[in-house]
């Protein structure tokens, strides 16, 4: 077994981003939308400020309080989309039940989407569309590429469908020919759909949802899951036996986790680039 060590491939990123900042006129520009004072949220976006600032990228943190009108957030999107200084749009997640997510993403203009989560980049990534992907299954494959892990004709396993993860991960998997098979809450007897998987990659938030017993002999398996317990942070897979069978497993935190910050930085990149015709 070894490790795909997430921390030392995304600060390669970085750093390939980093000396392309810098040598820009202008800096990139990441505006990021949050909506009420969610604990999390507020430490995530800190630390997407972090990551900004380390290789030269502005987030310009724009805060809107519960008690805001839709209107107002739907107009500070479309003058964001006008802005020629602005490079990438995201809106934190999750937002009060109040506000309708799928509508304010979907006044993301898709050339500015960093987190691919318009319908319109949705829908180019299922048609093999050039197009920005969501970041976490993004980083999900990269980190194989990195890893020389061949995906073409692999069975690969995803457990979890959501919009941000499972979902984009399958399309992404299919465009790179692979085997796709796509678990969930509902699905009966998991284990025989894990055990076939030459890659399996698991984004469901339960802690050690996936044992030993589940996983095949010498398959790769990706452990997508954040679950704090006791103020400790476990991942989906029960990272220390089934590493005895794996050959290749992200631990749980520096796997993952650190590509999706990366992938964001990325594609304010791609974006810098292609609008600035770089
Ligand atoms: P969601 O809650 O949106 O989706 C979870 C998915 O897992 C759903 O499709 C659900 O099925 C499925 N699921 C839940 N329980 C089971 C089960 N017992 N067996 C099979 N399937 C199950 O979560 P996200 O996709 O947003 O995130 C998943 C995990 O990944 C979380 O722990 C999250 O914190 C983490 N995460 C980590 C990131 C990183 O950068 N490392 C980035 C994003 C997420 P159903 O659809 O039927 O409800």
């Amino acid at each position: 077994m070894s490790n795909i060590d997430g921390k030392l491939i995304s600060s390669k990123i970085r750093e390939e981003i980093k000396a392309d900042v810098k040598n820009y006129m202008i800096k990139p520009c990441l505006a990021v939308i949050q909506i009420g004072d969610d604990e999390a949220s507020n430490i995530y976006v800190n630390s997407k400020e972090k990551a900004c600032n380390e290789v030269g990228i502005y987030l310009k943190h724009i805060k809107f309080d519960e008690t805001t009108r839709e209107i107002e957030i739907i107009n500070k999107i479309i003058e964001l989309n006008n802005d020629e200084y602005v490079h990438g749009i995201l809106l934190q997640l999750p937002i009060p039940d109040k506000f309708n997510e799928e509508k304010l993403i979907n006044y993301i203009a898709r050339n500015k989407d960093v987190d691919g989560l318009t319908d319109i980049n949705v829908g180019k990534l299922i048609n093999n569309k050039k197009c920005f992907v969501s970041c976490t299954p993004q980083g999900i494959i990269k980190l194989l590429q990195e890893s020389n892990v061949e995906i073409s004709g692999k069975n690969v396993v995803i457990v979890g469908r959501s919009k941000l993860v499972g979902k984009p991960l399958m399309s992404l998997f299919l465009n790179n020919d692979a085997t796709v098979t796509i678990c969930h809450s509902k699905t009966k007897n998991l284990k025989e759909f894990t055990k076939n998987a030459d890659i399996l990659v698991v984004a469901a938030g339960c802690k050690h949802l996936i044992t030993e017993d589940m996983v095949k002999d010498g398959s790769v398996v990706i452990d997508v899951g954040i679950n704090r317990v006791d103020g400790k942070i476990y991942g989906d897979v029960d990272y220390e036996n089934v590493k005895k069978k794996a050959s290749l497993i992200t631990p749980v935190p520096g796997g993952v986790g650190p590509m999706t910050v990366a992938m964001l930085l990325n594609n304010v990149n791609i974006s810098y680039k292609n609008m600035t015709n770089k």
